[in-house]
Parts: C-alpha cells; structure tokens; sequence
C-alpha cells in the first residue's frame, strides 16, 4: 500500500498491517517467537535485530506517519533519544542542544557524554543567533524539541533545516510533543524525528516504547548500534502499539479542541496569571507554530497568581488526576518545579522561566464542561481553604 497517499485515519488503521494469511482476522496477528527458521543471509529473523513480523510491521507505520523512508522502535523514549544520538556522534563531535529539552535527555546528555568525549552546548535561546552562536567547527548534530516541555516554546523548524543544511550537520528533533498528527518535520527538511511513544503514539498510559523515523540510510546507522547495545522492544508491546496507534488521529485532534478551549478559558480566569499554549494568538511563537503544525496539541501550562496555592488547587482537582506522565486521554496535571524539573537548581529553573506557580495540563478527551467544572470548584476549594488559614 503507498502511504503516502493515504490520509492520516488511514494510515493509523491500516499501515504496516501485518496480514493473517491463515484465518484472515481483522487484526494483526502477534507473533511472540524469539527464534524463527533460517530463511537466507538476508533475512534472519531475531527480536533483537527489530525484524520480528510485528516490529517490522509497526516499523511501517511509523516511518508513514512521519512521511519517512525507515523507522525503528525502542523499549521507551530515552533508548530512542540515546542510539539517535550516539549512532552519529564519536568522541571529539561537538552537538548543539535546544535550551530546554526533556529532564531525561538533559541527563543523558550531562551525564553521559563526557564519559565518551562528545561535547556540547546548550542554546541561550531559540533564535537564529542562538543557534549560530554554539555551532562549531566539529558540530556534528544540531538537537531541537518542539514544543518544549513545559512552556510550550516553539523552535522555527525551517530554520534549523536551513543552517544545518548549509553547515551538512545532521537534525535531530524530539516530536513526542506534538506527535505526528500535528507535526511532520520532515515536510521542513528535519533529518530525524524521534517519539517518547509513551505519550500520545500510545494515549493509554499502559506503554512505554520509543519511536525513530528518518531516511532508510540514517535508520540502518542507528540499527547497527541498536543490534549491539539489544534494547529492542517486547513483541506484545509492539502489538498493543499498533493498536494504540489506530486511533491516534482521532485521539489527538479531540485533544488538540479540548485544549484550545480550556487554554481560552484558563486564560480569561481572575485566578491565572499566564497561559501557555501556542495555539493562543498571545502566544510568543504562534506564528511559527501556524506555520508548522497543524494542531497545537493537548499540552499547555498555566501560571496561577501568585495568592493562589498550587498544591491546595491540584489537591482541590477531583477528575483531573495528578500525574507525571502525559498525552492520555484521560486529564492530568503536576508541577514541574516539584516532579520533572525538581532535579534542576533553583536558578537554572528560573533561567527557563518555570515559576513556582506552574502547572503543566496534558488535557484527554472528557467533555470540555466537565473539565472546566472540575478546575473551577478546585479554583474555589483553594482559595476557600486559604482564606481558612489567614
Ligand atoms: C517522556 C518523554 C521522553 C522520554 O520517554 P520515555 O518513554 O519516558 O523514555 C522524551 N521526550 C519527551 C518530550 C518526553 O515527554
């Protein structure tokens, strides 16, 4: 089946199916063996070269879905981010990393590269200049994640395609974010898109797998480290990731409305101090994301003001769970300065702009009047409870 003339729907239903020649059953089959017979030098079949039927199925869907040649998936998301980046980098390669990216990758990178002798910079920015200024002669890899986690900060994909482009360094982007379903940065001329497929590939929060998605000759580089380092990923994981990834569309673009509303709402509270979500005209880089997204995904972040105790408002939320987690259909909400950011020094989380007062909301599917009923008894219940102790 060409995919690329498939329209999203389905390409989520039907790509990369594998066919059950036996009984004709309207799935596909799970095949759970770890040894197969020897076919020929070319095909030998073993879990840990990620050529087992389903993951090569689910390969398929995949690359489809970020308009790529090849595609490879992992057992979570840092094992995705790790082989990208070490297949293409060797000691004395220097990459240039986005400001703020995900706290595991920040650690990977920290904490990992000096054993290897890679180096690297992290922007000041997310500008041209920003870019410009940390690119070095030996820079093999310039590394983006849009939008950022958790302020939803936009990096202009044409242009970091362009520079890398003119300099033949290689682009990484982090898409978990936005998903495919919204963004498609290899139609902005990115190298390589790689998916926490924990998060909206999955939608459940009951998997966690990684996701890579690039040109056939970028995907054989990092298989060849994959094979080596052997994290590939359980077959009946692979399995319910297709299933996942059937209704993906559908999930996300309820998603996507949800959130436009709900930031609409927050943003027009007496109690929020500030909205985060680029679908908002006040947004900083609505424009840019207007140009490369075709939806403004389930994540925004809000600031309360500063009277309103975000602990008592989050313990307040009866359908809104706490959760570190993101991108299921079911709502959820934490505070990065105590759960994903804790780790970073009070003055670096200051650097990136995440206030005490931040919450991170990856908004599901509920109806839009139940949610909005949830946040304002617990806007209510919060600022009740405090009046109490004053
Ligand atoms: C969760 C996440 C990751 C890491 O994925 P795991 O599946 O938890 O390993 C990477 N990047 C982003 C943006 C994420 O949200």
């Amino acid at each position: 089946m060409k995919s690329n003339r498939l329209g999203i729907n389905t390409i989520c239903t039907h790509v990369g199916e594998v066919p059950d020649e036996q009984f004709k059953g309207a799935i596909s089959p799970l095949y759970m063996s770890s040894s197969y017979a020897y076919e020929n030098v070319a095909v030998k079949r073993y879990p840990r070269y990620f050529n087992t039927p389903n993951q090569e199925a689910l390969c398929k869907k995949i690359a489809a879905l970020e308009k790529s040649e090849a595609g490879l998936i992992f057992g979570s998301g840092m094992a995705a981010v790790s082989h990208t980046m070490l297949a293409f980098l060797q000691q004395g390669d220097h990459v240039v990393i986005q400001k703020t990216i995900y706290g595991g990758a920040y650690a990977f990178i920290t904490e990992e590269f000096p054993k290897y002798g890679i180096e690297f910079d992290f922007t000041d920015g997310f500008s041209e200049a920003d870019f410009l200024e940390k690119i070095k002669s030996n820079t093999k890899v310039l590394y983006v994640e849009t939008p950022s986690n958790p302020l939803l900060l936009i990096t202009d994909l044409s242009m970091i395609s362009r520079i890398a482009k003119e300099r033949d360094i290689l682009t990484m982007i982090d898409n978990t974010f936005a998903s495919p379903i919204n963004q498609t940065p290899a139609d902005f001329g990115i190298d390589i898109m790689i998916h926490s497929a924990t998060k909206y590939m999955s939608g459940h929060s009951d998997i966690c797998a990684g996701a890579v998605a690039a040109s056939q000759k970028h995907i054989d580089v990092i298989w060849n480290l994959a094979k080596n380092i052997g994290g590939s990923l359980s077959d009946y994981t692979v399995w319910l990731l297709e299933r996942s990834l059937k209704t993906m569309a559908l999930r996300v673009k309820a998603q996507n409305k949800n959130a436009k509303k709900l930031a609409k709402w927050l943003d027009a509270h007496t109690l929020v101090d500030k909205v985060y979500y680029p679908g908002l005209k006040s947004h900083p880089d609505h424009e840019i994301a207007k140009r490369q997204m075709s939806g403004f995904t389930g994540m925004l972040s809000f600031e309360l003001i500063s009277s309103v105790d975000p602990e008592l408002f989050m313990q307040s939320l009866a359908l809104i769970k706490q959760s570190m987690s993101l991108a299921g259909i079911e709502s959820t909400i934490l505070s990065p300065v105590k759960t994903s950011h804790a780790l970073l020094a009070p003055d670096e989380r200051k650097r990136q702009g995440i206030a005490d007062g931040l919450l991170r909301f990856s908004v599901g599917i509920e109806e839009k009047k139940d949610l909005i009923a949830d946040l304002e008894q617990a806007f209510e219940k919060a600022t009740k409870k405090q009046l109490q102790h004053i």
